[in-house]
């Protein structure tokens, strides 16, 4: 298990958004930290004046419920109404844009998906994604000194971030000690 190299309290725990679901020894934590996150994303956003609007809820929650990153099209298939109309792609991508926009939610442009973030993160922070091509589960994680160099890099070209993301593309320790 790595250890967060973090200075907030939140960030304290190492959550995983891994594994197969059952019997997740950390399942336990990530429902408690999913509706820490969902409060959070409530009082953030009466805080900001905005409206977390029933369909940006919905999508916000269904994220929450999943470890792994989905698609906008699957998202949509999982907060339409069973039976009902499915929602226009044009309504799951603005409830999405919003998620994004207020740091509720990553989007991984490698995966062209969405994961919902357990970290409070803000918008515009520099994280890093590992992203494990086995069980397709994410974990995200951050640095003071990862902050720095990506700083750096984006000054010396006169180039200013709107996002800032490491995907790192891999194994996670979890597949690597079930497999060979
Ligand atoms: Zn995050
Ligand atoms: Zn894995």
């Amino acid at each position: 298990m790595t250890k967060m190299q973090s200075d907030a309290h939140m960030h304290d725990d190492h959550v995983h958004h891994t594994h197969d679901g059952h019997d997740c020894r950390h399942a336990e934590d990530h429902r408690r930290h999913a509706a820490e996150a969902l409060a959070r994303a409530e009082r953030i956003c009466r805080e900001r004046g905005l409206r977390l609007t029933p369909i940006r809820r919905q999508a916000l929650e269904a994220l929450h419920a999943d470890h792994r990153p989905v698609g906008a099209y699957d998202l949509a298939d999982r907060i339409s109404p069973a039976g009902g109309r499915r929602l226009a792609p044009i309504s799951i991508y603005r409830a999405l844009d919003f998620l994004v926009e207020q740091g509720f939610v990553h989007r991984l442009s490698s995966k062209n998906a969405y994961i919902a973030c357990l970290h409070g993160h803000g918008a515009n922070e520099v994280v890093a994604f590992l992203i494990c091509e086995s069980c397709g589960g994410v974990d995200e994680d951050s640095s003071p000194a990862m902050k720095k160099a990506v700083a750096a890099i984006a000054e010396n070209r006169q180039f200013s971030p709107s996002h800032q993301m490491v995907e790192i593309v891999g194994r996670c320790e979890h597949c690597r000690n079930a497999g060979s």
